[in-house]
């Protein structure tokens, strides 16, 4: 730090591989970050000073906070008593309109919905009649979601037949009191889409352009930058996010999910936070997501979000492949988080970039040889021979 220049200072709750991310973005801008997470071992606090404390334990969080000039979170389910003892303390980004918003499936489409923002049919389920009363409304396939705390996949269960209903039950009815039930008709998209959008302090908005998202067994495996999309529905997208972001008067950045149906979009789910699908941006867009959303929580002005050629963003879950194999390929960019590997955990990503799709195709075809994942960029491989 420059003597007599304040720098300024950022708080991140929750300290998993988003917020590292951030700590990495931050740094060059001369942010002095520190993170807060339950895990003594969470792999933000390997590259930041870590504060351990539990989620929903007020003096820590006051205590966390005290020097921070701004807080903002690597997750969206932080406890809303917990935001509000940071919000009377700090300035918090985003907003408590947000986070209640993104913590509840069934308030969230209902937001959309006011805002003109097209999902798939849903019905509140509060009990078991009331299951047996949204299958009839919404008719079948569909899926029983819990109201919160579900992500990739988790708390979700699909019903194909009548006679589903049972199961279904039997599965997610005991969280029916805790966090309450949503029945959603099942859209037949084509695709699975993101975007990634920008708010700044001052009103400011930008977004990255859209991007095709995979998924195996609901989390996240592969993303690729741009999507192939027309102008009509990209532009759908980022109406949609504009709208969205603001009606909650949002800072930072955040995620719309989307599926694709051909001629319209219908919008999931959004993540009032850095996003997986965004982590391309880091190497395939001038300012990566995680920059910008410290740029926009700082009250900074946003930088430009153009993408740099192609991209696609791999997943790793469970044991990372050995990067040394994989950084042979021309255009590899490796993130290793750091983390104990364990099934199904997320542990780091790579991420292709080329100047153009037959460049990317050239290289996701190697790396898929080199670290026998043919099968996880397949399919990218296949939407970009098509293009
Ligand atoms: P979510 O936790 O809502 O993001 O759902 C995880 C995944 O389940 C999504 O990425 C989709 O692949 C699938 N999914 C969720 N909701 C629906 C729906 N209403 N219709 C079809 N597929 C869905």
């Amino acid at each position: 730090m420059s003597a007599g220049r304040a720098q300024p200072t950022l708080g991140v709750i929750g300290a998993g591989q988003l917020a590292r991310m951030m700590v990495l973005a931050a740094r060059p801008l001369g942010v002095d970050v520190r993170v807060y997470d339950p895990a003594h071992d969470a792999c933000a606090g390997h590259i930041a000073n870590l504060t351990c404390g539990a989620f929903d334990d007020a003096d820590a969080l006051a205590s966390f906070a005290a020097d921070r000039d701004v807080i903002t979170f690597d997750f969206e389910n932080v406890p809303a008593a917990s935001f509000e003892t940071l919000a009377r303390q700090r300035l918090v980004h985003p907003g408590a309109r947000a986070l209640a918003t993104a913590q509840d499936r069934l308030h969230e489409k209902r937001s959309f919905n006011a805002l003109g923002i097209s999902t798939a049919a849903f019905a509140d389920v509060g009990s078991r009649a009331e299951l047996d009363m949204a299958v009839a409304q919404l008719g079948l396939p569909a899926i029983l979601k819990t109201r919160r705390l579900g992500y990739d996949g988790k708390g979700q269960f699909r019903l194909r037949r009548p006679e589903d209903a049972e199961a279904a039950w039997a599965a997610l009815g005991d969280q029916v009191s805790s966090s309450g039930l949503i029945l959603e008709a099942f859209v037949p998209f084509q695709r699975e889409l993101s975007v990634i959008a920008v708010r700044g302090r001052d009103g400011s908005f930008a977004s990255w352009p859209l991007v095709q998202n995979w998924h195996v067994d609901g989390v996240l495996s592969a993303s690729l930058a741009p999507a192939d999309v027309s102008s009509a529905l990209q532009q759908q997208a980022l109406d949609y996010a504009h709208q969205l972001a603001s009606a909650l008067d949002y800072v930072g950045v955040f995620a719309l999910e989307l599926f694709d149906c051909g001629d319209r979009l219908l919008a999931n789910e959004m993540a009032p936070r850095v996003h997986n699908s965004g982590h391309w941006t880091i190497e395939g867009a001038e300012t990566s997501q995680f920059e910008n959303h410290v740029r926009a929580v700082l009250g900074l002005p946003l930088g430009d979000t153009r993408p740099r050629g192609h991209s696609c963003m791999l997943n790793f879950l469970g044991t990372l492949p050995d990067a040394a194999t994989a950084l042979a390929v021309a255009g590899v960019h490796w993130h290793d988080y750091g983390k104990a590997p364990r099934a199904g955990r997320k542990t780091g990503h790579a991420t292709v970039r080329a100047d153009s799709n037959a460049g990317l195709v050239s290289a996701l075809e190697q790396l898929g040889q080199i670290l026998h994942r043919e099968a996880q960029v397949a399919p990218v491989i296949e939407r970009l021979r098509r293009i």
